[in-house]
């Protein structure tokens, strides 16, 4: 089996009374990004102004919808931003969300060789442990990119989920002997940046109507529902944090939140879930 699939997990159902379940993972990539992206810092102002509307605009605003619909999420940070601005880190960690590691500087793990990306990947979970006292159990890949390491890598290092891949919408299993890697996967259907991403550097990039983007979303999640699946967007704080999208976004939790049997959760819960499933199979295979 290629080191980057994985398989369905068995007997997999969601919690009592839930027929599908979606999940926020926020991708607060605020300077760290534009960094990433290599343009030239001192003269892209403008880039990083537009990156921090994201994290000191968009972020509390984010952060009251969830309080205001009781439903955890998941904020993936790169390790840089926690330093820089760790106040809204700790802010969504004692509101009772979940923290995913994000890399260091949003950096392509593709692109790197196994050392570096090690490096990176253990420096940035102890930026985070020391910061917030929490170990994350969730990464998501900076720009999609993986390398035929990472897996693995993950699983050395303790996480318990990640969220890059694409082939499945439901919660997926990587076997190791030890302990499980579960795949909560994403979507470039669902990757708003499919909608909204603009770099102002190279003028590229367009905008969506806001109508248009949670028409397509709201049909994917209810789609999903349908399924059994797991609806899983990566939203930007600096994208899908605008105004009108946030408003958008509460009215699709109006109007999903109850009656449609749909797990509102964050990732931390989804991976524990999957990981309850996967060790009663386990005990039952061991009899
Ligand atoms: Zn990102």
């Amino acid at each position: 089996m290629h080191p980057l699939a994985s398989r369905p997990i068995d007997d997999f159902a969601w919690p009592e009374g839930f027929k599908s379940a979606a999940w926020l993972c926020w991708h607060v990539d605020g300077d760290a990004g534009v960094h990433a992206s290599g343009k030239p810092v001192d003269s892209n102002f403008a880039s990083f102004s537009e990156a921090r509307y994201g994290v000191t605009t968009a972020l509390p605003r984010i952060l009251e919808l969830c309080a205001e619909y009781q439903t955890p999420a998941s904020f993936a940070f790169p390790a840089f931003v926690v330093e820089q601005q760790p106040d809204i880190v700790i802010a969504c960690v004692e509101a009772g969300h979940e923290i995913v590691h994000h890399g260091y500087l949003h950096e392509d793990v593709s692109k790197l060789t196994p050392d570096e990306e090690e490096d990176i990947l253990g420096r940035s979970t102890e930026i985070i442990v020391k910061l917030t006292g929490q170990r994350p159990i969730g990464w998501t890949a900076p720009s999609w990119g993986l390398s035929l390491g990472t897996v693995d890598l993950l699983h050395r290092h303790g996480f318990l989920y990640d969220n890059s891949l694409m082939e499945h919408d439901v919660p997926t299993v990587f076997d190791f002997e030890d302990r499980p890697l579960f795949e909560l996967s994403i979507s470039t259907v669902l990757d708003d940046w499919q909608q909204f991403g603009v770099d102002l550097a190279n003028a590229s990039g367009g905008f969506a109507a806001v109508s248009a983007a949670f028409s397509l979303w709201r049909d994917e999640l209810l789609g999903l529902g349908h399924y059994g699946g797991l609806f899983s967007p990566t939203f930007h704080p600096n994208l899908v944090g605008r105004p009108g999208s946030l408003r958008a976004l509460a009215a699709l939790l109006d109007e999903t939140r109850e009656g449609k049997g749909i797990w509102w959760t964050n990732g931390r819960a989804i991976a524990e879930h999957c990981l309850a499933i996967h060790s009663a199979n386990e005990d039952v295979g061991d009899r």
